[in-house]
């Protein structure tokens, strides 16, 4: 019996790689959860999907109303689903003015952030539906999300602060989770350490009553990616090469996505509250290890406080 996987964001990168992965193992369907269907459609063919390996279904994350959507053009289809990857993201660095989500919330955070977190808990009732014994949600991290690490001592850092932004609304003029001054880069951090809160609450809220495995991971720098796709082009060149030559933390899109589809189907990966990492700087044959998430990802007063208010942004409170 097949299972079926929803990967949000497989229309590039690490998302596709990752869709290609888990198709290609035979036993899984994917459902590749995409902004643009035609890129992804051309991006399916480019990889050399089997055609009934995938099905394309259209969500735009940076907006809540298409997140709702997306899960009841997903119910109608009548599949169950066997795991869900919180994959998409956008990183924009150059911005000078926030861009806003149809809700009136900053962009970066809704796409990469609240509309992940009213995925999760729309998808909670059709993961925990499935019969399968092995169900899992996994939501990507990322090594700028730690200070603790060198990849994430590059200034600017995430900062949730008490989450002031949150509280009084998130709507414009506020544009950053702590309420301070807009920092796209900082969004980005923010977003990400968010994810890791977020996979960490869903596993103290849901493992034990539900048995689903809720786990997130650092797939490596996949310096290639179109993630960087807003910056400058110098930048686009010469990372790549800094990845690969001088801090060793360079890995390609097809390992990353290998990786994504390991923590998604196999044995070894099916604790529950984990966060993965192959470590920044790769070796040969490098295996995974348990990582400590960042001291602002572990805090369960902060797990806690950006479920509330993450629950109301969105309109489930
Ligand atoms: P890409 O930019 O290549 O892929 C991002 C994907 O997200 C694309 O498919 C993009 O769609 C999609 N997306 C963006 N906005 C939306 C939206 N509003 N609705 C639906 N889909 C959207 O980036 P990566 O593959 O590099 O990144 C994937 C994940 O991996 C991210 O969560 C990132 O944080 C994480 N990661 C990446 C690292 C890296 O070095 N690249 C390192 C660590 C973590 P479209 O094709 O239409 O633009």
């Amino acid at each position: 019996r097949q299972s079926t996987v929803i990967i949000t964001g497989a229309s590039s990168g690490v998302g596709l790689q990752a869709a290609k992965a888990l198709a290609n193992r035979g036993q899984w369907h994917v459902i590749m959860a995409c902004r643009d269907l035609i890129k992804a459609e051309k991006a399916a063919k480019s990889v050399e999907m089997p055609t009934n390996s995938y099905t394309l279904m259209h969500i735009d994350l940076g907006s809540l109303e298409s997140v709702r959507q997306f899960v009841n053009n997903f119910r109608a289809t009548g599949k169950t689903v066997e795991a869900l990857v919180c994959n998409a993201a956008i990183y924009m660095p150059l911005l000078k003015e926030p861009l806003f989500s149809p809700e009136g919330y900053e962009l970066t955070v809704t796409t990469n952030h609240l509309g992940h977190f009213l995925l999760c808990n729309l998808m909670l009732p059709d993961l925990q539906k499935s019969p399968a014994a092995d169900k899992r949600l996994v939501i990507l991290g990322t090594v700028t999300h730690n200070p603790d690490e060198l990849g994430g001592k590059i200034p600017p850092r995430p900062d949730l602060g008490n989450f002031e932004g949150f509280a009084a609304g998130f709507q414009d003029p506020i544009t950053m989770i702590d309420g301070k001054k807009f920092e796209p880069v900082k969004a980005y951090k923010d977003s990400k350490v968010c994810n890791v809160l977020t996979m960490r609450e869903l596993h103290n809220r849901f493992h034990q009553s539900t048995g689903i495995t809720f786990s997130s991971l650092y797939p490596g720098c996949v310096a290639t990616t179109a993630l960087f796709r807003n910056h400058y082009p110098q930048f686009q060149k010469l990372f790549p090469l800094f990845q690969k030559y001088i801090t060793g933390g360079f890995v390609t899109e097809e390992l990353s996505g290998e990786r994504v589809a390991m923590v998604v189907a196999d044995p070894e990966y099916k604790q529950s509250g984990i966060y993965w990492s192959w470590g920044n700087r790769q070796k040969k044959d490098g295996t995974s290890f348990v990582q400590k998430v960042s001291p602002q990802a572990r805090d369960n007063e902060k797990g806690n406080r950006m479920w509330d208010l993450s629950y109301q942004l969105v309109g489930l409170g």
